[in-house]
Order: C-alpha cells, then structure tokens, then sequence
C-alpha cells in the first residue's frame, strides 16, 4: 500500500504579486516538495483586509494576480490543493474558538507584529483584526492538521503561536499529557500534530531600496514598494537593479567597496549560480577595480534567466482567466471536505457537537 504523504500547508496573502524574497523563502521549496507531501496552498485574501480593508478590489485583482503567479511558477493543481481562505467557513470557526486560548499580551508579545506595524507605518490606527490575524494563521495550519510549513523567517513567531495553540488545544480537549514531545501529540491522542517550519535557502531577502532610519536593511515586501516581481519583464528588471540600494561610500579612497550589507551582492549570493564570478568580483568591488554598472549588467542576466520563463507561461495563463479560477475552484471545494472534516472533529473533543 501507498504511504500516505504528509500534509504541507503555505500560503501567502494577496497585497501583491509574488516576488524574489517569496522565491527563495517558501516558492522554491513549495514547487519542489510537491512530490513528497501533500501540498495545500492558501490564499490568505481575510487577511488582506487587516492593512486593505478600504481596497476590496485591489484584492479581488492581487488573489487573480497570486493565482497566476502560482500556476506559473510550477504550482501543478493536479498534485497540490490551491484555495481560498475567504471560502473556508470552518477557518473562522476555528479562528473564534483558538482566539480563546492564546493572551492578549502573547499577542502583543510577536516581534512581527511590531515590525509590520512599523515598517507598514500602522501607527497606532491598525484595526482589531490586525492583531488577530496570527491566530487566524493558526487556524489556517490546523484546519488542515498540517505537519510541515514552508515559510520565511518572519513567519518563525507565528509558527510558535500555531504550535502554543496546537499543544493547548490537544492538553485541554484531547487530554494529552503537557510534557508530551511534539512529535507525539496525534500518537497520544491529540487531533492536531504539532506543525513544524522550514526554511528557504534566503530566510530574509532584503529589498532594493534604501535601508531603514537605524540603518538596517529592509525585508523584500510587497507592500513596501522595494520589491522584483517573478512577473517583471526584462526592461522592469534592468530599471529596478540599474536604481538598486549598493553602498552609498563608494570609491571613497578610505573604503572602496563595502560587501557585506550591500544588497547588490546579497542578491548576487542568493541568485548567481556562477559562484566563482561571484567571489572573485566581490574582491574587486572591495578593492574599488570593478565598478557598480558591470556588477548590475550581470544582475540583470542572472535574474532575467530566472524570471522570464515564468513570466512567459504567465502572459499565457493571463489569456484564460476561466482556466484559473476554476482551479481555484476545485481546489477550494477540496478543502472544505478536509477543515469541514477537521472542525467536526475539534468540536467533539471541544464536547461542542450536539447533534
Ligand atoms: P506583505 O508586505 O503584504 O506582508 P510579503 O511580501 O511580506 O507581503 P507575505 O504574503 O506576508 O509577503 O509572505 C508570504 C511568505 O513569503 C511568508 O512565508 C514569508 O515569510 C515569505 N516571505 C515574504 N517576504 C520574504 C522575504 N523578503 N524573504 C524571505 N521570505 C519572504
Ligand atoms: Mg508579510
């Protein structure tokens, strides 16, 4: 008999198109753990209303836009489940009855919560909802009973928050004793086994725009205006890397060329497979022999071979936008069978389930 593959669950909120940061933090490994896993890809579109509550349809356009983005990267519908978090009623349900067992101040306590509320500039105006939507992530994972999260690093506290919710939930209602090891919380009887993250080859791809006020570079964000788009055509590519952030001292006579820190070369570890290049020009830029353009113009070809086969099977997918949607249809449909299912179940360890 066929072992039953794990359950993979990731997902992305539509704000945007997907970018190089997305690429190397979770789209890679999601494309290449298709095979391996039973891969549910979520688009987070409740969540999009936390910081686009008043832009209904820049939403209806970025969930078409992700879609896009997902088919062409290599998301196959015939293996992976691809759905809408807006049409699964029992993520809700589920996010009401969690909400229950995480503290406010835990809330408060999630170091990414404050940088989006910095970085996005939410002042102290961010609605409710806001500071709910790590648990409506947790909601997410479990509805799914998934084991393993391809995510980036700013994901990492939310995860924590989903394994809190997940141990308690199995301590309180499925009487799993509290020093169980995760690994065992489904073996000891508990309804959701305890999710874990895995990272991409780049945790944090910075962005190419200046750095921050306290001189820290920015995270690659669609929402942050700093982003390269795996739907950027070349002549967009060649704009955004020829008027990219580098080191703002060079050729300076004090310090010709600073590496580290610099996203030029950042991004050149990240995407250049030809690392003997890589090394021997980060050796001239430190020496001031090599100057910023011939390092850009490389940049440039690197990252149009990356992009532009994607970008081309997307123009295709943008010609039949009924072939999208009913993939996300079918996908949708598929989930509700399983958090439908799941709900069920947490309600009768909840003793909720009168009828
Ligand atoms: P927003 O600006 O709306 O928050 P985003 O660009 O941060 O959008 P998300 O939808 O929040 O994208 O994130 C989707 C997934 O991609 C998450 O797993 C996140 O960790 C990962 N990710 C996003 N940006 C990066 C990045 N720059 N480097 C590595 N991983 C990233
Ligand atoms: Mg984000």
């Amino acid at each position: 008999m066929e072992k039953k593959k794990p359950r993979l669950l990731s997902g992305d909120t539509p704000t945007g198109r997907l970018h190089l940061g997305h690429w190397v933090g979770s789209v890679e490994n999601r494309v290449l753990m298709q095979e391996d896993y039973d891969c549910y890809f979520l688009i987070a579109n409740v969540q999009a209303f936390t910081t686009r509550m008043e832009k209904p349809a820049e939403v209806h356009q970025n969930v078409m836009d992700l879609m896009m983005d997902y088919l062409a990267v290599g998301i196959d519908p015939a293996r992976s489940t691809l759905f809408l978090q807006s049409d699964i009623a029992a993520i809700a349900e589920l996010t009401i009855f969690f909400s229950m067992l995480v503290s406010y101040p835990r809330v408060m306590r999630n170091p990414t919560i404050k940088d989006e509320i910095r970085d996005k500039g939410l002042g102290d105006n961010y609605p409710f909802g806001f500071l709910l939507y790590p648990v409506n992530q947790a909601a997410d994972i479990l509805a799914f009973r998934s084991e393993i999260i391809p995510v980036g690093e700013d994901q990492i506290p939310h995860l924590e928050l989903t394994r809190e919710v997940a141990r308690r939930f199995n301590q309180l209602y499925c009487h799993v004793d509290t020093h169980t090891d995760d690994a065992d919380y489904v073996k000891k009887g508990g309804l959701f086994p305890i999710p874990a993250h895995k990272l991409g080859r780049s945790r944090r791809l910075v962005g190419i725009g200046s750095p921050a006020p306290d001189g820290n570079l920015l995270k690659m964000s669609k929402s942050l205006n700093n982003a390269i788009f795996l739907s950027d055509d070349p002549d967009a590519i060649k704009k955004k890397v020829m008027a990219m952030y580098t080191d703002p001292n060079r050729l300076k006579a004090t310090d010709p060329g600073k590496v580290e820190n610099n996203p030029l070369w950042i991004f050149h570890e990240t995407f250049n497979p030809d690392k003997a290049w890589v090394a021997q020009a980060e050796e001239r830029y430190r020496e001031g022999t090599i100057g910023d353009v011939e390092c850009k113009r490389q940049l440039i070809d690197v990252l149009v071979n990356l992009i532009e086969p994607i970008r081309t099977r997307r123009l295709q997918l943008e010609q039949d936008p009924h072939y999208v949607i009913s993939v996300l249809k079918e996908g949708t449909a598929r989930a509700n069978e399983e958090a439908n299912h799941t709900l069920i179940l947490a309600k009768e360890a909840m003793r909720q389930r009168y009828f």
